[in-house]
């Protein structure tokens, strides 16, 4: 090839050290350290010191950048159930006294067989940036607690305010159910994770719980952060800017609740579901999101109350707020061309000392790809463009390490990133779940046609062949977003997570353990190594490849599907057809740009052809001039995804700056596409929705006048 750096070995010979060295009693060892904690953000130094020593003894340089950022640390909950006591006569009437019905424990099983659940300085459960508040009211069970759930609720005229919420967990963002039960004015939330969550796997099923088996073990909580995800990643204080040592401060209270809330166990939530029986409309006369629910084999009839006066919750929870330092390890590789870097990342923060599979599976498969580039590197390889990896702290409260980085190195990643790749859980279960900027579709397939599968049915199958190859669009939830949404680098999300008939995973709970992985999660090791090997894979594939390994033609024909889901929101929106709007100039602008994308493409799989063929050395300058005509294509996939900024960014959350993803506003995880002019449709706002597909069609020329020029 007529390729000058990237020099040491072929292509195929790094492929196969990139294959053969990641191994599973290496992820194992891993995996051990880190699951032996401390792990909350701003208390992991020890990991944070081991994980750097590791990477340099791998031979990669590497540094810890810090980041002084607000966030709690729990002091003391209680959650009651309390029932007035009639029986008080006389002077005590004017202050009814309440006694108690049931006192939940709030705290997860000490397990014989489980050593972490047992550790003293465990973790309390509680949710991340959520408020410190003592209230006894009225409670009303929401279903999820999603946007249409409260729309229901409202319908239905359940009384909500001055109530404190029961919601199960699941369907959105924890944090955005708390910000509309806020917005309601009911005083308090309360979620527990029901086990309807748990597909095949439960108790009422005849499987026995964790330890014994794969059921849920019904003391487990899952803890997490209740931040308003898709209004605000990162430092709740300091919007845009990193989180130095004398940055501005803002108040965080557009990102974060007032009311308080506290996660319980779905033995904890029982006795308060009886309680509701018979009060209130029945879950199942509502449509059939409200119907279902896994407790019903336990005498729950899901009503949704209010409870009685007589029958109240006193919810208390007291957090500490301080501004503390937390610390990523940053470490680098460096390639011939510095300025087209490829940046891997994973948290190593989490809520509980385990962790094992979040994020820890993720962070023992990245030692494993770190490993096996350092293999690489002694048998003499360089490479061809910039390796950066990450190690983030503080992704549980909310992005808090990645997004405050990404704010820091903003002018060097908007000039020099090719990619970001991301690896958050990343093996507790056989289905590989891919989310992905429509970009880096090319290279995901690629590499997955490489990797073997653990699942194999046929001898030699792929990751791909055993694959339903479903690549969701960017939401958030991991440290993806920043790059993605703020900066307008390509990213990538991967891992195994459980099917439907998997070990139940505990999530964010004490059972997250290595005891757990090790046991039930994924016992051979067998995916936390081919989740290493797909990640390093794709890697090399965006560092290596002369032409950069992306492609506009599949983003393209995105953007044309995602304009016809706006289509058909308008539809159902309050907007009628003879308004001011038209979709005239985006169906133009799309379908020019699909053809530019289209051109494009063809015309960078010429150039690797051309590169391909041997060039005799009396024509030196017919060399130079491809690979002065690569230089410039790879700047143009590039500079690609940057051109779908819109500095204003979005309405009410001008931290997201993309036109095409952002994370939707009231579901969090999973991701809007066109959210501006989705919104507005929903809205019936027709002034915005003009707006709007005047700053798309600018965005969609911006990105074809990038190709052609
Ligand atoms: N991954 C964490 C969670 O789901 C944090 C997400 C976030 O705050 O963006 O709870
Ligand atoms: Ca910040
Ligand atoms: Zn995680
Ligand atoms: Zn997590």
């Amino acid at each position: 090839q007529a390729w000058p750096g990237g020099d040491g070995m072929t292509y195929e010979e790094l492929q196969t050290i990139l294959l053969q060295t990641p191994n599973e009693v290496e992820a194992r060892k891993s995996s051990e350290y880190y699951t032996a904690g401390p792990h909350l953000a701003g208390k992991n130094l020890s990991q944070a010191l081991w994980t750097k020593e590791k990477w340099e003894d791998y031979g990669v340089k590497s540094s810890i950048v810090s980041y002084d950022v607000y966030l709690n640390y729990p002091l003391d909950h209680r959650l009651a159930l309390l029932e007035v006591d009639s029986g008080r006569t006389g002077v005590d009437l004017a202050t009814p006294r309440h006694k108690i019905r049931y006192e939940c424990s709030l705290e997860e099983d000490v397990l014989d067989q489980d050593q972490t659940t047992a550790l003293s300085d465990r973790i309390p459960t509680f949710h991340g940036y959520s408020a410190s508040g003592n209230v006894t009211a009225p409670y009303v069970y929401v279903n999820f607690g999603t946007y249409h759930d409260f729309e229901d609720l409202l319908a239905a005229n359940v009384s909500l305010a001055g109530s404190i919420a029961i919601a199960k967990y699941g369907h959105v963002f924890r944090g955005l159910k708390v910000k509309r039960a806020q917005e309601l004015g009911m005083v308090g939330m309360v979620m527990y994770t029901d086990p309807q969550e748990d597909g095949e796997m439960t108790v009422a099923n005849g499987y026995q719980a964790y330890p014994e088996g794969p059921a849920r073990n019904p003391s487990s909580v899952q803890r997490g952060t209740a931040q308003y995800i898709s209004v605000l990643p990162g430092d709740p204080t300091t919007p845009g800017i990193p989180s130095k040592p004398g940055s501005p401060r803002v108040d965080p209270h557009k990102s974060i609740p007032s009311i308080p809330s506290l996660p319980i166990s779905y033995r904890d939530a029982l006795p308060l579901l009886k309680a509701l029986n018979g009060y209130g409309p029945n879950a199942s006369h509502f449509n059939k999101y409200w119907q279902g629910g896994g407790l019903t084999h336990e005498g729950v009839y899901y009503n949704i109350g209010p409870s009685p006066d007589s029958l109240v919750l006193n919810l208390m929870s007291a957090q500490e707020y301080i501004t503390t330092p937390v610390w990523n390890v940053i470490g680098v590789i460096n390639g011939s061309i510095p300025d087209e870097a490829i940046i891997l990342g994973n948290h190593r923060d989490a809520w509980i000392a385990g962790g094992a599979g979040d994020p820890n599976s993720g962070s023992a498969a990245f030692n494993e790809v770190i490993r096996a580039f350092s293999v690489a590197m002694q048998a003499g390889w360089k490479p061809l463009r910039t390796l950066v990896f990450a190690s983030w702290d503080g992704e549980e409260y909310g992005l808090l390490g990645s997004t405050e980085w990404v704010e820091e190195y903003l002018p060097w990643l908007s000039a020099g990133s090719v990619a970001y790749l991301n690896v958050d859980v990343g093996s507790v279960g056989p289905k590989l779940e891919a989310a992905a900027s429509p970009l880096l579709t090319k290279a995901i397939l690629e590499a997955a046609g490489l990797v073997p599968s653990p699942n194999q049915t046929v001898q030699g199958q792929t990751v791909l062949d055993t694959w339903d190859k479903r690549i969701r669009t960017m939401g958030s939830g991991s440290d993806f977003t920043a790059f993605q949404d703020f900066a307008g680098i390509p990213s990538l999300d991967l891992g195994f997570k459980g099917a439907p008939n998997s070990p139940v995973y505990h999530y964010h709970s004490n059972y997250d353990s290595f005891h757990w992985m090790d046991k039930f999660g994924d016992n051979q090791w067998h995916y936390h190594i081919t989740i290493a090997k797909l990640w390093a894979l794709i890697a090399m594939d965006l560092c290596e490849t002369p032409v950069l390994s992306l492609n506009t033609t599949n983003y393209a024909l995105a953007l044309s599907s995602y304009l016809e889901g706006v289509k058909e929101k308008a539809k159902r929106s309050t907007i009628s057809e003879d308004s001011a709007f038209s979709f005239k100039f985006l169906d133009h602008a799309t379908s020019e740009l699909q053809a530019a994308a289209t051109k494009f493409d063809t015309y960078t799989a010429d150039l690797t052809r051309r590169l391909s063929k041997p060039v005799p050395w009396w024509q030196w300058w017919k060399t130079v001039k491809l690979l002065y005509e690569v230089r410039k294509a790879n700047t143009k996939y590039k500079l690609w995804e940057r051109q779908f900024l819109y500095p204003g960014g979005l309405d009410d959350r001008p931290w997201f700056k993309h036109v095409v993803f952002a994370p939707g506003r009231w579901t969090g995880y999973s991701g809007a596409t066109y959210p501006g002019l989705g919104e507005s449709f929903e809205d019936g706002n027709v002034t915005n929705a003009v707006r709007w597909g005047e700053i798309i069609v600018e965005r969609l020329e911006a990105a074809r006048k990038l190709l052609e020029e």
